[in-house]
């Protein structure tokens, strides 16, 4: 959200109502206390030191995702920009499907993104449920006011009768039964008197609205199930289109940002405040949504129901495992806040859906990490490569800089000796043209090191090359005056046998090879079923595995799994190439 040139926040159009708000000084005189704050609490509050307030409100019902992060970056982004607060709000009023492991997953993915609700010693960690008894007062005052009625319809005949796009709906037979009766039985269900589904509280609206969600939608449902925070204190829950605009006024939320798809409730939002507003319920200014398109990335399932799916079919190690677009699986993976970031302000907030391809946010992470992430070699691959004119007992301390562009974070150490290990691409016996690197007779500078000619190489019983020979050049050491005598176009990367540490390597791809599996319900068929590989290969020794994130030469960007890793051998993830090689390869 940054301008590349100058730092200051690019616009985009929740920035231009903002600005237009605070221009109106439209929140000015506003109170606020710690939530829930009624209108009658509020009258002794001080007034609200925040010039905005939004909110990142996310149900416990999974781990967040790479959308989330969007939301994340741009709710509490704008609140740090506006010199507002960002509340952290569970918006937990869905009993079966909620669970504290999500919640504190939730708490911990938010955290690492480096976002913080705490301002002043004030904590603006909310939980919905938390409103539970005061949404109830406010839904009783519905009814009182002729705003709500206990419907006796099952789901399905109030589905049948909520009509169609083209058809009005019609009445239930109960909507305008007597206030008292509808009191009386708002308070049973309360109290545990029905089974699920037998009755329900609904706004009365208009059932011949063209917008079929102010067609007297369901405010209260029964739901015998034990609330992972309330615990079975209620058996009724109020509905996320009815709860969420209240919970979003007991907070004194601002700018209530959400995605597109919620558009079409915004009139029954604003019905919703406007009617509790009214009744003396809710104090203004009232809450208002705003909605910009979600973040759809290429090749990406965002939808924790579906993520859930791929977990518990055992389809992934878990929700951190590092093919999940989870912000727990990218983490593991290597992915930095600082880079999913930088993704979520090169892709904007725009009103308009629309997909985005997964090289950028691969291209983000390059971006993020270049100018920072120390480097190291490792061979994926590896190849033996026998220097024949070194001495079997000869060593020899070879330096390269930690960082080529920050000479201050100094130079690593490693040893030269006559056996090495390198990439098995960087032999070829019979190379085709512009290869460059070793082959019989060519000549070849290892990185750090000496130059090489190819004498040859050692093959096993089914012509498998085993073994690469070479001899050096004495004189041609890096960083010598002679290391210019002789010119090479090849210079490889390598580690000394005798001294590399043995790493498995886990390589990732695509978790699905199709651009856009959540459009198919069966999504699990599209899998990539070669979405993993891990090799053995071998890292220059000495490097910190705390200190990644790393810049392997010539390979990409690494990240050590201390997950995979907890058994005591020494896992790295790749978190992705130094280019895109996912265009080259399906074009
Ligand atoms: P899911 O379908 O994965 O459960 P959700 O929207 O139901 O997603 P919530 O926990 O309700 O998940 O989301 C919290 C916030 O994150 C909401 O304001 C929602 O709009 C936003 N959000 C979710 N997915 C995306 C996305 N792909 N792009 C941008 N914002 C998103
Ligand atoms: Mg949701």
């Amino acid at each position: 959200m940054t301008d590349p040139v100058s730092g200051a926040p690019t616009s985009n159009f929740i920035r231009q109502i903002i600005d237009t708000d605070l221009k109106n000084n439209k929140f000015e005189g506003k109170r606020w206390q710690l939530p829930p704050a009624t209108l009658a609490s509020l009258q002794q509050a001080p007034v609200d030191t925040a010039r905005i307030r939004t909110r990142f409100p996310p149900e416990p019902n999974g781990f967040l995702h790479i959308g989330h992060a969007k939301s994340i970056w741009l709710n509490f982004g704008l609140a740090q920009q506006y010199g507002g607060i960002c509340h952290l709000r569970f918006d937990d009023t869905n009993p079966e499907k909620e669970e504290q492991t999500y919640v504190d997953a939730i708490i911990d993915a938010v955290h690492w993104l480096g976002y913080d609700w705490n301002t002043d010693g004030v904590s603006h960690l909310f939980f919905a449920s938390d409103y539970f008894e005061v949404m109830y007062g406010f839904a009783v005052e519905m009814i009182k006011a002729g705003h709500a009625y206990v419907d006796e319809q099952s789901p399905d005949e109030i589905r049948e009768t909520r009509g169609t796009l083209t058809s009005p709906g019609t009445n239930s037979p109960w909507r305008d039964r007597p206030v008292e009766e509808s009191l009386q039985k708002f308070q049973e269900m309360r109290e545990g008197k029905y089974p699920n589904g037998s009755l329900a509280l609904r706004a009365k609206v208009d059932m011949t609205s063209p917008n079929i969600n102010l067609r007297d939608p369901v405010i209260y449902r029964i739901r015998h199930a034990e609330h992972h925070r309330t615990g079975n204190d209620w058996c009724i829950y109020p509905m996320y289109s009815w709860a969420h605009p209240i919970e979003d006024a007991l907070e004194g939320i601002t700018h209530s940002i959400c995605t597109l798809e919620f558009e079409d409730q915004r009139p029954f939002y604003d019905w919703t405040l406007e009617v509790l507003a009214d009744l003396g319920c809710l104090a203004r200014p009232l809450p208002r949504q705003f909605e910009f398109a979600r973040m759809n990335l290429n090749h990406v399932i965002t939808s924790k129901r579906k993520l859930l799916k791929l977990v518990q079919d055992g389809r992934v190690s878990g929700w951190d495992d590092p093919r999940m677009p989870t912000l727990a699986g990218l983490r593991r993976r290597g992915y930095t806040p600082g880079s999913l970031k930088l993704f979520c302000e090169r892709t904007g907030v725009s009103k308009a859906n629309s997909r985005i391809d997964y090289s950028v946010l691969e291209q983000a992470l390059r971006d993020d990490l270049d100018p920072i992430a120390p480097r190291a070699v490792a061979i994926l691959d590896p190849l033996k490569l026998v220097i024949t004119n070194w001495p079997e007992d000869q060593t020899q301390l070879c330096t390269a800089p930690r960082h080529p562009h920050n000479k201050e974070a100094g130079q690593r150490e490693f040893m030269l000796t006559r056996e090495l290990w390198i990439e098995r691409d960087d032999f070829m016996e019979t190379p085709p043209k512009k290869y460059f690197r070793l082959f019989p007779g060519n000549l070849v500078r290892l990185k750090y090191g000496y130059i090489v000619r190819c004498t040859g190489c050692v093959k096993d019983e089914n012509g498998q090359v085993i073994e690469v020979h070479a001899e050096y050049l004495p004189d041609t050491r890096s960083g010598t005056p002679g290391s210019d005598s002789v010119k090479v176009r090849g210079n490889i990367t390598w580690v000394s046998a005798q001294h590399a540490i043995p790493v498995e390597f886990a390589l990732y791809d695509r978790l699905f090879l199709d651009e856009a599996p959540e459009r198919e319900e069966d999504f699990l068929a599209l899998l990539n079923p070669d979405s993993m590989q891990t090799v053995q290969g071998w890292l220059e020794p000495g490097v910190d595995l705390h200190a990644g994130p790393w810049q392997f030469e010539r390979l990409g960007y690494f990240a050590y799994d201390d997950v995979q890793s907890a058994d005591g051998s020494i896992v790295i993830n790749r978190i992705t190439t130094l280019k895109d090689n996912w265009a080259k390869r399906t074009n």
